[in-house]
């Protein structure tokens, strides 16, 4: 996203700081963001209902940073962020820089800050269960993910019923795909998703056995990462036909990024 609506150095007073007195007699604070929106809309029709109107984000910023009071400018921009970024339609995307122009330190500085960028990413969970009522554990996954501030589920696929993979002496699965916009970065999803997985009574018995519960990410924007925890995109999707017929239904055109195909040229390829 290329356009840009920026606030520069909006002053506000308030309490932010690790010292007692900074809590008390508060200070001057300047606050500067840079909100990433398509503005083409507006453009063309002159219409600010059609953009982000930085007059009540400056206000908005203004009044949160009075109400709240943290330790630390990194806590304060992070929460800050989070706040507009879950009620400002059409943000895609912020970068906030809080300004301490009296940062207590015994030494003349023109500021001390701290700056962030923040987001909405798309990620794409694979969502699988072959235990007990499979329709159930699945759904309520789906609502209970619905229902998290920095989370909005976009598309969820039909649910399949497939044959158990790898391990085959094991009942049926019921399989599907969601898309999720969300402000989680993905070892965040993953824990939320084990949170999910723990909340459904799932037990680790065996790899590839039965599960009450099993989330996967499969996609996370075009992101490529490998860690001892986490590999995105999931290393082995592009094998599963329980994976990439639920893809190819909610999102045909979406590219692997490894493999440069899109979800239905995989989904083609596995027949
Ligand atoms: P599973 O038995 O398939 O649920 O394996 C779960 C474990 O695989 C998790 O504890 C993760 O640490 C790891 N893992 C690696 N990549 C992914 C991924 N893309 N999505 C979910 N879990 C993953």
């Amino acid at each position: 996203m290329a356009d840009k609506i920026h606030i520069k150095d909006l002053e506000v007073f308030c309490n932010h700081g690790v010292f007692p007195e900074e809590n008390k007699l508060g200070q001057k604070f300047l606050v500067s963001a840079v909100l990433f929106t398509d503005t083409r809309a507006a453009g063309l029709s002159d219409d600010l209902e059609k953009s982000i109107n930085y007059g009540d984000i400056s206000h908005q910023m203004h009044d949160f940073l009075q109400k709240n009071t943290y330790r630390l400018l990194e806590r304060a921009v992070e929460e800050l962020a989070a706040h507009l970024l879950k009620t400002t339609p059409r943000l895609e995307c912020i970068q906030i820089e809080l300004k301490k122009p009296w940062a207590p330190i015994g030494l003349p500085l023109a500021y001390a800050s701290v700056e962030i960028e923040r987001s909405w990413h798309t990620a794409y969970l694979g969502l699988g269960s072959n235990m007990g009522d499979t329709r159930k554990y699945i759904e309520d996954a789906v609502h209970a993910l619905a229902q998290m501030d920095d989370c909005r589920v976009e598309a969820v696929s039909e649910w399949i019923v497939t044959k158990p993979y790898g391990v085959a002496d094991q009942d049926d699965f019921l399989n599907g795909c969601l898309q999720l916009r969300t402000l989680l970065p993905p070892r965040e999803l993953l824990g939320r998703l084990h949170t999910l997985e723990h909340a459904a009574g799932r037990t680790r018995t065996r790899p590839w056995g039965p599960r009450t519960l099993d989330l996967d990410i499969l996609l996370y924007d075009d992101l490529v990462m490998h860690t001892p925890e986490l590999t995105i995109p999931h290393a082995d999707m592009h094998h599963r036909a329980f994976v990439l017929q639920p893809m190819a239904e909610i999102a045909p055109y979406t590219l692997h990024p490894l493999l440069k195909k899109t979800m239905l040229q995989l989904r083609d390829a596995l027949k």
